[in-house]
C-alpha cells in the first residue's frame, strides 16, 4: 500500500533515547515528532495530530500516565506506553489509563517497531470497520488490492467493478486482509480484531466466514487464488 509514512510522536526525556528512537524509527519509514516532557507532549499532540503516541511514563512536569489520560480524553489515538522495568508495566496497566500497548525499558528497536506497525495496523482496522472513534490520519477511503476494491465510507466491495454484498464481518476480514496485503494475518489476529470479546469457542467460525467470503471475491471458490490459506496459520491476501 502506499499509504502516507505515519507520524509518531514520541514523548521522552532521556536524550540518548530521544536521538535513538528518532534514527531508528525514520529509518524505518516514520516521520518523527519528540516532546520531552507531558505539557510539551499535549501541546505537540493538539497541533500536529500524530497517528501514534510513544510515550514513556517517567516525565518530569505531568507523568506519563496523566498525559495519557488526558490526550483519551480526546482522542482514540493509538498510545504506546514505555516503562522503565517490565515489573512497572503491571502497575501502569492496572491504572487503566487506555493505552494500547506498553513496552519496558531496555527494548529492542525491531521489537517497538513491530509493536508500533501491529497497533497502526489494529487501529487502521477499528477505523476501518467503523468500531473505533475517527482518529488522526484517517485519510484512506478505498483499499485496492489487484481487483479488489473496498470503499469504507459506502461500506462497499466491489471485485473488478462488480458490487458484491458482504456482512459485517466479512467485511471487516476482507479489510484486514487488504491492510495486510502480501501478509500472513494469524487466525489470532482474525479473532481479536474481528471479534473481540465476542468470540465464543468454535475456531471454525473464521473459515466458515473465508469459505462465505470466497465465495463471493474469488473466481473459482474452489480453487482460491485470492485469500490464500496458510496451513496450520492463518490466511494471506495476494493481489
Ligand atoms: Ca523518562
Amino acid at each position: 500500500m502506499n499509504n502516507p509514512a505515519a507520524r509518531i510522536l514520541v514523548v521522552e526525556d532521556e536524550e540518548s533515547f530521544v536521538e535513538a528512537l528518532r534514527v531508528g524509527l525514520q529509518r524505518e519509514g516514520f516521520l518523527v515528532e519528540v516532546a520531552r516532557d507531558g505539557p510539551e507532549a499535549l501541546e505537540r499532540f493538539a497541533q500536529s495530530k500524530p497517528d501514534l503516541v510513544l510515550l514513556d511514563v517517567m516525565l518530569p512536569g505531568i507523568s506519563g500516565v496523566d498525559v495519557c489520560r488526558e490526550i483519551r480524553s480526546s482522542s482514540s489515538v493509538p498510545i504506546i506506553m514505555v516503562t522503565a522495568k517490565s515489573e512497572e508495566i503491571d502497575a501502569v496497566v492496572g491504572l487503566e489509563v487506555g493505552a494500547d500497548d506498553y513496552v519496558a525499558k531496555p527494548y529492542r528497536l525491531r521489537e517497538l517497531v513491530s509493536r508500533i506497525r501491529a497497533v497502526l495496523r489494529r487501529s487502521a482496522v477499528s477505523r476501518w470497520s467503523g468500531s473505533g472513534a475517527p482518529g488522526a490520519g484517517d485519510s484512506d477511503q478505498v483499499l485496492r488490492v489487484g481487483a479488489l476494491q473496498l470503499d469504507r465510507e459506502r461500506h462497499e466491495v466491489t471485485v473488478g467493478g462488480e458490487l458484491v454484498r458482504l456482512p459485517l464481518k466479512e467485511f471487516q476480514i476482507l479489510a484486514l486482509l487488504m491492510l495486510n496485503q502480501e501478509m500472513v494475518v494469524t487466525r489470532e489476529t482474525f479473532i481479536d480484531r474481528v471479534w473481540g470479546y465476542d468470540y465464543v469457542g468454535d475456531t471454525k467460525t473464521l473459515d466458515v466466514h473465508i469459505k462465505r467470503l470466497r465465495a463471493k471475491i474469488e473466481p473459482n471458490s474452489d480453487r482460491p487464488e485470492r485469500i490464500i490459506t496458510i496451513r496450520g496459520v492463518g490466511y494471506k491476501l495476494t493481489a
